[in-house]
Parts: C-alpha cells; sequence; structure tokens
C-alpha cells in the first residue's frame, strides 16, 4: 500500500478487473470501494459469452459460483405466447453479490490492496499524479487514476448524465415454476428480464421509462407492473415470492452515453466500465463491457499508453454494439411484437443481432 501506483476507485466488475490485471503484472494497486460487504446491485445477471470468457481469465468460474446455465432467450407476445430461440452461447445467471465478490477475491489474491466500506469523497490533481480523499479523511497518492465508479461518478470529476434518465429496478423471486430461458417482458413504460439466478431463485430486472419509477417502490407494485404488459408475464408471475424486502433501484441511468474526452483531457485519469458507456439493458453486454474495458484499461497502463490514447481506442471498439442496442432497444419498446416477429421467423438474423451487440473479444 506504500507509493501505490495506481488508485482504483469502485470495486464493481470493471475496477476488480483492472486490480487483479495490474496486481498479477507486479504493480503496486489500492482499490477503493464505499460498500463494506458484498451486496446486490440492479442487474440483469445475465452474464453472455464475453463476460463468461472474462470471468474465467480472471480466475473466477460463474459455474463454480453456483451460476445457472442459460441456453435459450424468449419474448413474451402482447397478443399472447412467445417467441423462443436458443442463444448463440451458453449463458449463466449469477447475482452480484456473488459475482462482485469473488473477483474482489481475485484481486486481494493478486495482490491488490482493497480498502472496503471506505467511499471517496474528492479527488485532485497533484504533482506526479492524483490524490484522492477518503471519507474519514485518509489520502492516498499514486501516479494513474482509474475511475470505475459504475452509473455515479465522482463530484471532482463528474461523468456527462442524462437530464431524465432511466429507472433500473430489480427483484430477486421464487417462480411457481422453475424458469430456463431469459424471458423479455415489454410493458407500457419499461420492459423486464426475467431470468434463472443461482438456487431456486429467479431474477427480474426492468428498465422504466422516465416518469415510471413509483412504481417499483415495493415488489406488488412493480410485479403487478410487468404482469400487466403480457400474458406470459402475468403466468410466470403468479404467485411469485419476492425475496428482497423491497426491489432495488437505481436512478438517472443514462442509456447511450459513451466517453468522448474533451480536449486536454487528464492523461493519467482511466474511465473504465459505465463510467465509459451505458449500453441499454438485456440488448448488450453490460459485464462484458466492464470486465474487458477494466482488463484493457490496465494492459494500456501496463503498456504506458496515455488515458487519452486508451478511450479513443475503446471508444471505437465500443460504437457499434452501442449502436446496435440503441436501435434493438427503439424497437423493442415501440414495436415489441416486430422484435418477436424476428426472433420467430428469422432467428438467425436475432442471433446475428445478438452477436453483434457483444464486446466480442478474440478466442
Ligand atoms: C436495469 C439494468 C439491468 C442490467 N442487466 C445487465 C445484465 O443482465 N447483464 C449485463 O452484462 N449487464 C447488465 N447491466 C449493466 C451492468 O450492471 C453494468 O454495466 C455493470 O455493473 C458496470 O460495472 P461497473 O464496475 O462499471 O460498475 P458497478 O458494478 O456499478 O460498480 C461500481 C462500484 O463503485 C463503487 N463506488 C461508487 N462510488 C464510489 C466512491 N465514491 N467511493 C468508493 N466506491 C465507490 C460502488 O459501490 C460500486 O461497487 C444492467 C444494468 C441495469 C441498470
Amino acid at each position: 500500500m506504500d507509493d501505490p501506483d495506481i488508485l482504483i476507485v469502485g470495486g464493481g466488475p470493471a475496477g476488480a478487473a483492472a486490480a487483479i490485471i495490474l496486481a498479477h503484472s507486479g504493480r503496486g494497486v489500492v482499490l477503493v470501494e464505499r460498500e463494506p460487504a458484498p451486496r446486490e446491485k440492479v442487474c440483469g445477471e445475465f452474464l453472455g459469452a464475453d463476460a463468461i470468457q472474462c470471468l474465467r481469465a480472471l480466475g473466477v468460474d460463474p459455474a463454480a459460483l453456483g451460476g445457472a446455465p442459460i441456453a435459450e432467450a424468449s419474448i413474451a407476445r402482447r397478443g399472447g405466447g412467445e417467441a423462443r430461440m436458443a442463444l448463440p452461447f451458453l449463458a449463466f445467471g449469477l447475482p452480484r453479490a456473488i459475482m462482485d465478490a469473488a473477483l474482489l477475491d481475485a484481486a486481494t489474491a493478486a495482490g491488490a490492496t482493497i480498502l472496503r466500506g471506505q467511499a471517496v469523497r474528492d479527488a485532485a490533481r497533484v504533482p506526479g499524479g492524483w490524490s484522492l480523499r477518503l471519507a474519514e479523511g485518509t489520502l492516498l497518492q499514486a501516479p494513474h487514476l482509474i475511475l470505475a465508479t459504475g452509473k455515479h461518478g465522482l463530484r471532482a470529476l463528474p461523468r456527462a448524465t442524462a437530464a431524465e434518465g432511466w429507472t433500473g429496478a430489480k427483484l430477486h423471486l421464487t417462480l411457481r415454476a422453475p424458469l430456463s430461458a431469459v424471458t423479455l417482458l415489454p410493458f407500457a413504460g419499461g420492459y423486464a428480464g426475467l431470468q434463472p439466478s443461482a438456487g431456486d431463485e429467479a431474477n427480474l430486472c426492468a428498465a422504466l421509462a422516465p416518469g415510471q419509477a413509483a412504481a417499483a417502490r415495493d415488489a406488488a407494485g412493480f410485479l403487478a407492473l410487468v404482469a400487466s404488459g403480457s400474458g406470459l408475464a402475468g403466468t410466470l408471475l403468479e404467485g411469485a415470492e419476492p425475496r428482497m424486502a423491497r426491489p432495488l433501484t437505481i436512478a438517472g441511468v443514462p442509456y447511450g452515453f459513451l466517453h468522448r474526452d474533451p480536449v486536454g483531457a487528464d492523461p493519467d485519469v482511466w474511465r473504465v466500465g459505465d463510467q465509459f458507456a451505458v449500453i441499454p439493458s438485456f440488448l448488450g453486454d453490460g459485464m462484458a463491457m466492464a470486465l474487458a474495458g477494466g482488463m484493457a484499461a490496465a494492459s494500456s497502463i501496463l503498456a504506458g499508453q496515455s488515458a487519452t490514447a486508451f478511450h479513443a481506442a475503446w471508444r471505437r471498439r465500443l460504437a457499434t454494439p452501442m449502436r446496435i442496442a440503441h436501435v434493438a432497444s427503439h424497437v423493442l419498446r415501440r414495436r415489441p411484437d416486430l422484435f418477436a416477429g424476428v426472433i420467430a421467423h428469422a432467428p438467425s438474423m436475432a442471433r446475428q443481432i445478438v452477436r453483434r451487440t457483444r464486446v466480442r473479444l478474440p478466442a
């Protein structure tokens, strides 16, 4: 911890991935995470092929952690029934509390210092690098700073946000019948994903359009909202037992945000994960982007590149998945039956769209 090379703010997948690679390479890493213990986060928990590949490269195996395998995707039709297709890869559903804890354990094992339960309050440019002030007053200093704080940034280094962002909501449930597919459930004012989670639980997670957040204040209201969208949702959610006191929510989600450095951006501040890009939920691979971005930023630091060069290259890499996911989310919201029609009648085109919204790592 004395004189670290790199400070990382945030211990989600992006920050943890960067910490593992850097610490493995012998660099002095201090990662600060404000949550004292693993906790659930608003997330559909869907791990696609790229996320799984990154996790395994980082020493974390979703199957060994009890993740639920998912081989199919389905979407409810407004008029009744559903359209199903085989996924082009085997996916997993894994609670975030389990996955994030395993990643931070791997970072500790690699030699990183993890400061848990400590929030970074401020960041300042100092000669030779960056200084962080923690909530209880400690000051940390290093030549490089990785910002991995997720959807909300540090006051000193703000990130563009949507004036009227979407709200994410999540509820763990037990369903009356077991579920095997990731199932998209559109409803007026948003859409949800329902999929198996670890153990006998399922995860219901929704993206709520601006103005719809109040519907997710309690479990009954949230379930009623999603169930109202389709006959399939009503059937799947009938008799569902919430396993959380109330839905977790996060406001101000700026779907479509893709970071671009302003002229004169600091060459020593790396943005990764949701600090760099926020892809529409269930239509892209937020966790793969976070994991792969953290790993790529670490490689960039090890190669002696600047953050601005990394940001420009990473932006080019993500531009196509972001564009396609944006169009797909528009169709899902406005014309859910057209979306279902593509899955039912042109499954190879649907699989191609799924592939084109991934980060696409080299095999
Ligand atoms: C509704 C919804 C559904 C989604 N579903 C999926 C899905 O099914 N599959 C998928 O791949 N992606 C999904 N995503 C996206 C995915 O959750 C994110 O892309 C991913 O969590 C980003 O990881 P991250 O490490 O950037 O941020 P986070 O996971 O948010 O981690 C950031 C960390 O920083 C910490 N932190 C923040 N501020 C400070 C501070 N000041 N000091 C110290 N620590 C701090 C936080 O406590 C947190 O642990 C979904 C997102 C939403 C909103």
